[in-house]
């Protein structure tokens, strides 16, 4: 099928690209610390499941909670996210939240991207406890108004917590089951740290990266 629209142009150009009101973008937000399989296969299943045209990975800058010692440098995750992501079309990776000083926002992302994209739909994908938080994010009553989430969660997980969300929020998030796929960054991380093999969890350019740079070794970004 069709590639990524949002591989038209540079990334300077992209608001010049005028896009239809069907169009579906999705964002998908994490600290990637690293990426791995579950989330490729959510992203993929995302793209799949609710017709997007293609999938942006923007991985934080400096997540707003948590501390930045604890936060593997934000250029090894985007370099391990680029790695990761580079044979799939519809998937393109921002440097947006990297590039930008202070904590990392959602709002701040989905509005500049609102601005740029004002006739697509946005869809911003992240795990179902991430969600879970979305009243303590920083303006999230806009926030849930510019684009509606996609909660990824892992087998087992029970969707009734989502419930205790307001009726507002509630309705403009859609959960999604990731069939199979119990891969979490903590586990890479812990097995990273006791000298496991993590091969088949992640891409092999993640393993070799995360190797070559002598990654999660130490308790720190644990
Ligand atoms: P986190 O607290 O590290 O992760 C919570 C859970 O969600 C973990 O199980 C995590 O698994 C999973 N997860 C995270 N991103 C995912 C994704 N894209 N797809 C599937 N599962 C995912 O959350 P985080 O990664 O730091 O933040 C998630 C997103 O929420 C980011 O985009 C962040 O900017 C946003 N956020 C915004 C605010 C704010 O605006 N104030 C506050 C908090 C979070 P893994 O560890 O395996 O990824």
């Amino acid at each position: 099928g069709k590639g990524c629209p949002l591989l038209d142009g540079a990334w300077q150009n992209l608001g010049r690209r005028r896009w239809s009101h069907t169009e579906r973008i999705g964002i998908m937000g994490g600290t990637f610390d690293p990426i791995h399989y579950g989330h490729l296969v959510a992203a993929e299943e995302a793209r799949h499941r609710f017709g997007l045209a293609c999938v942006m990975f923007v991985p934080c800058g400096q997540p707003p909670h948590k501390k930045p010692y604890a936060v593997t440098p934000a250029e090894h995750r985007y370099a391990m996210t680029l790695l990761a992501t580079a044979s799939n079309p519809h998937f393109v990776v921002s440097r947006l939240e990297i590039d930008r000083p202070g904590p990392s926002y959602s709002v701040d992302t989905v509005r500049l991207l609102r601005q740029q994209f004002p006739d697509a739909e946005l869809f911003l994908i992240t795990g179902a406890d991430a969600v879970l938080e979305i009243l303590t994010w920083k303006d999230s009553d806009e926030l849930i108004g510019l684009c509606r989430f996609i909660a990824v969660t892992r087998p087992g997980y029970d969707l009734q917590q989502l419930e205790r969300l307001p009726a507002h929020y509630l309705e403009r998030i859609m959960p999604l089951a990731i069939p199979g796929v119990d891969i979490s960054s903590t586990l890479i991380r812990e097995r990273v740290r006791r000298g496991e093999p993590i091969r088949y969890l992640t891409p092999d350019a993640v393993c070799d990266y995360i190797a070559k740079h002598g990654l999660y070794r130490s308790e720190v970004t644990g």
